[in-house]
């Protein structure tokens, strides 16, 4: 079995985001999302790790870079090093205690409505790319109890999963028979083509598996 079931990553349920999430919201950033948004103001929501690379990624490039976190311990879930390295950059303004509340721009985004949660102050931020990092949810809840899955739910392969490393082993679940790749599999690279690339050497291994068993 090859489960290649996904995520769903969490949106945010906000006034214009039905409107602008086809053209000025991503949910990764990468050198692509970077060139699409060359030197304008961005906005990055989340508190954890991916939310600060994004931050600090996207300033190399641009020279505003908003990132927005609903409580004040930017460390609380960011490792330090990072955490530090948004700090000193002069290009990131962390906004803490704060929400996107609403986004503004016709075609395009324009600008966030950022929600200062203590004093309830609404603040229009001039914005044209807003990063979404506040986590996904792997589907995978049918095989909680079948097969060890991380804390977050993503199926554990590889020698995470205590099997072999490198590429013959690594999309193997601790289950025999059973593989998991692409955004699923606890520790991949959430992109299309790692995806496919993962399912084009996995099936492979699926082949392999079935000849050893006499099956094929
Ligand atoms: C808005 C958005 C924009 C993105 N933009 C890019 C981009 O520009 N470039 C890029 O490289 N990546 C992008 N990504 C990430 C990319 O979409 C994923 O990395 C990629 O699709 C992962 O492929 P996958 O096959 O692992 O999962 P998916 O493409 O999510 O496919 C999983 C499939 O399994 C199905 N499924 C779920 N549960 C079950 C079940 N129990 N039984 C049967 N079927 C099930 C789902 O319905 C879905 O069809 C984007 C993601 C989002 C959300």
């Amino acid at each position: 079995m090859l489960v290649a079931t996904g995520v769903r990553y969490r949106r945010l349920d906000v006034p214009g985001m039905d409107r602008l999430e086809g053209s000025s919201v991503y949910y990764a950033a990468t050198e692509f999302e970077a060139r699409l948004c060359r030197q304008d103001p961005v906005t990055v929501v989340g508190g954890g790790n991916s939310a600060g690379q994004a931050a600090c990624f996207l300033s190399r490039q641009s020279p505003v870079v908003n990132l927005v976190i609903r409580h004040d311990d930017l460390r609380r879930d960011v490792s330090r090093y990072l955490a530090d390295r948004v700090e000193q950059s002069p290009r990131i303004t962390v906004w803490r205690n704060t929400e996107v509340c609403e986004l503004i721009g016709d075609g395009a985004l324009d600008e966030v409505v950022l929600h200062d949660l203590p004093t309830d102050a609404r603040q229009r931020v001039a914005t044209t790319s807003l990063f979404v990092l506040i986590g996904a949810a792997p589907h995978t809840r049918w095989l909680e109890g079948e097969i060890p899955l991380d804390a977050k739910g993503f199926i554990l392969t590889g020698r995470a999963a205590d099997g072999p490393d490198g590429p013959d082993g690594m999309f193997e679940t601790r289950r025999r028979g059973v593989f998991a790749v692409g955004d699923v599999r606890s520790g991949s690279v959430k992109r299309v083509a790692s995806a496919v690339g993962e399912g084009s050497v996995a099936i492979r291994h699926v082949h392999e598996f079935l000849a050893a068993e006499g099956r094929r």
